[in-house]
């Protein structure tokens, strides 16, 4: 069925700027003219008139960081260890929903417990399940030294863990085919290590010529591949193997930055993670005493770093982090937007374009979201406010108007369900040390 949209002001993702007194055409699931309204195809009996002349159009957000096997984790130990991994992938497409309820139409998930999302992939798009669109990757790839690998080494990465540990190149390389054969859409490595070195340097977990492996053969198998950065040495090591997206990259130096610039490598640095801990952590939370004040100094280093990347023209996408206690699925999505605005230095306009159209450049549909052309899914936001004079109204549920995916309208209306499902056994029982001393303090 054909639709007219009638729109006050359309963001196609292309540009940067919103065009007043536009129309978009839809026949069922694809977008088939976008224009002045002048210039628009005449309605023809039985076409659908949808009139929002009064808001701004744009097309499905997407958010390339959401973790939909994490079921908003209040420690490592959640994402890893507690639940089934049957009762993680049900979680997840539950926590799909509530992503899409929010208003994103598509997401990417750049690590997994298994084939988690991966199944909720196919189940949605199956038609079985209502979802965003989803490109995922499966476990993340880590070593000794490297994040994921985060419990003693007696214990090791369980099989259930995010992480999958890999003790040389081949075991890698063979990691690499087992998850290209499983389906995944990206492979998402670490890159980072745990551990400082004597000079207060994050060391990067991997060696060169095993960061160049695991490109290497991604590549080969047509992966693109994400890898988590956030030291100097690490982003210097990914740039130079051609790592595709790089998250993080707060302590990227001007070499790291070069390396960038020449591998064309995209940058995503997920700050909403850090400044929703940083400004929501309460006193009665485990790691309070250390955590907001280490993320404080990793926003000021990824301030300092970022800025000049995203001023030598480096291409940014847009990610959260969601599905951590502190980042909920469904609640902080367009926060980032706000944050590459405030801290970053994007316009508004710089912002709505990294997460449209630039986003969409890692997602299995490409060319085909985040930007409204003819041509491209009928996947459409409509906002009550215009984003380009304050990014923050997208924050705001009652200002998303309506949303459509493949051309049919999304149901709004917010999850009942509770937001904390978590294992019980994983809740932490006590947040203080109760010492003799301790208790007599809170005595008096
Ligand atoms: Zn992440």
């Amino acid at each position: 069925m054909r639709k007219h949209f009638i729109c006050g002001q359309l963001f196609t993702g292309l540009e940067e700027t919103a065009d007043p007194d536009q129309t978009v055409v839809i026949d069922d699931d694809r977008v088939t003219f976008v224009g002045p309204a002048a210039a628009a195809p005449e309605q023809r009996p039985g076409d659908e008139v949808i009139d929002y002349s009064q808001d701004f159009v744009l097309p499905g957000l997407i958010d390339i960081h959401v973790h939909l096997s994490y079921g908003n984790a209040q420690a490592n130990e959640d994402i890893d260890m507690y639940s089934t991994p049957e009762f993680r992938s049900l979680r997840a497409l539950h926590a799909a929903h509530r992503v899409l309820k929010a208003g994103y139409t598509s997401i990417a998930d750049p690590a997994s417990t298994g084939y988690t999302s991966v199944a909720v992939r196919d189940a949605v798009n199956a038609g079985m399940f209502p979802g965003p669109r989803i490109t995922t990757s499966g476990r993340q790839i880590t070593s000794r030294q490297g994040l994921g690998d985060w419990y003693p080494s007696w214990i090791g990465a369980p099989e259930s863990s995010i992480g999958v540990l890999v003790r040389s190149t081949e075991e890698a390389i063979e990691e690499v085919r087992l998850q290209v054969k499983n389906r995944v859409d990206i492979i998402k490595f670490t890159a980072d290590g745990l551990n400082r070195s004597p000079t207060g340097e994050l060391m990067a977990c991997f060696n060169q010529s095993e960061v160049n492996a695991i490109v290497e053969e991604s590549h080969r198998l047509g992966r693109k591949v994400i890898a988590h950065s956030r030291g100097r040495e690490a982003v210097l090591q990914c740039a130079k193997a051609g790592v595709d997206i790089i998250f993080h990259a707060f302590e990227m130096d001007d070499e790291g930055l070069e390396a960038v610039l020449k591998s064309g490598s995209v940058l995503s640095p997920a700050l909403t993670f850090l400044v929703n801990t940083t400004e929501f952590t309460r006193p009665s939370d485990p790691c309070h005493r250390w955590r907001p004040n280490m993320n404080r100094r990793d926003i000021d280093d990824a301030c300092e770093s970022l800025t000049k990347a995203r001023k030598a023209g480096v291409p940014f996408m847009v990610g959260t982090d969601s599905g951590f206690a502190i980042t909920p699925y469904g609640e902080w999505h367009a926060r980032e937007l706000e944050i590459m605005v405030e801290y970053l230095g994007f316009t508004p306009g710089e912002a709505l374009r990294s997460t449209t159209s630039v986003n969409a450049q890692l997602l299995r549909e490409r060319e085909d979201v985040g930007r409204l052309a003819p041509g491209s899914y009928a996947d459409i936001t409509v906002v009550s406010a215009d984003p380009l004079l304050d990014i923050t109204v997208l924050q705001k549920r009652e200002n998303i108007k309506d949303v459509y995916l493949a051309g049919n309208k999304v149901d709004l209306t917010p999850s009942d369900v509770p937001q904390t499902y978590q294992w019980e056994q994983s809740y932490r029982q006590w947040n203080d040390i109760y010492t003799r001393e301790r208790v007599a303090e809170l005595a008096q």
